[in-house]
């Protein structure tokens, strides 16, 4: 079980809007707040059913991104892969538009964040995984037909590791690698979907796809 950071009600899946955890955070949404007084810029809540099978577990929202648009991945160049690649798999139905309203549904899965709120420059530290991680922890938990958990990036691989308390230097990340977790739930990696991942091309939109279908593979019947 991860304790939860100060002030947060212990097996909350969802933060409070004000959630003050992290206090570098909280600043920066201050600032954004005066700055960008029509974004969302609150901890932005997990998509999907409770019920999906799937769980795709990401860093963090994008300033100008899924902060914006209160959705994961939804404006972040990120989404620009994960949402088609949703759609082409099943696993998603509608249109990606790249808004919150888009009308765009999930199937079997669910969208989260390592981190929920957003971090400057898209890096996180250290106790702020830590001080989000109940949030994860309580929403693995929470979801009674969880069969695979998708880890875009090592902060979302281990996020995931400690979420269910396992120690990470026992799974190391490696794309395309899977691990069994405790109840049977699979753990499966994949490069983060950033734009400078596919910009330099470390990852193909092959190899993200390879990682959905192998999932839903492993995950039928
Ligand atoms: S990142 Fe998570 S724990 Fe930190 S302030 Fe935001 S919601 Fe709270």
């Amino acid at each position: 079980m991860v304790k939860m950071a100060k002030g947060i009600k212990p097996n909350a899946i969802m933060p409070n809007s004000n959630c003050a955890a992290c206090p570098r955070l909280n600043a920066f949404r201050v600032k954004n707040k005066s700055q960008f007084p029509e974004y969302f810029n609150a901890p932005v809540p997990s998509f999907g059913p409770i019920k999906a099978k799937i769980l795709i577990a990401g860093l963090a929202p994008g300033l100008h991104g899924a902060n914006q648009t209160g959705r994961p991945f939804t404006g972040d160049g990120a989404g620009e892969l994960l949402y088609p690649t949703l759609l082409k798999t099943g696993m998603a139905q509608g249109s990606y538009l790249a808004r919150a309203d888009d009308g765009l549904e999930l199937t079997i899965a669910r969208i989260t964040n390592a981190v929920r709120c957003v971090p400057p420059q898209n890096k996180v530290t250290g106790p702020e995984i830590a001080a989000c991680n109940g949030f994860l922890s309580a929403e693995i938990a929470s979801m009674d037909s969880l069969r695979a958990i998708i880890a875009l990036g090592t902060v979302a691989h281990g996020a995931v590791l400690s979420a269910v308390g396992l120690k990470k230097s026992a799974f190391k990340f490696a794309h395309g690698a899977v691990f069994e977790l405790p109840k049977g739930i699979l753990l499966a990696d994949s490069y983060h979907c950033s734009r400078y991942n596919t910009n330099t091309g470390r990852l193909t939109t092959k190899m993200f796809e390879d990682v959905f279908n192998n999932v839903l593979a492993l995950t039928n019947g």
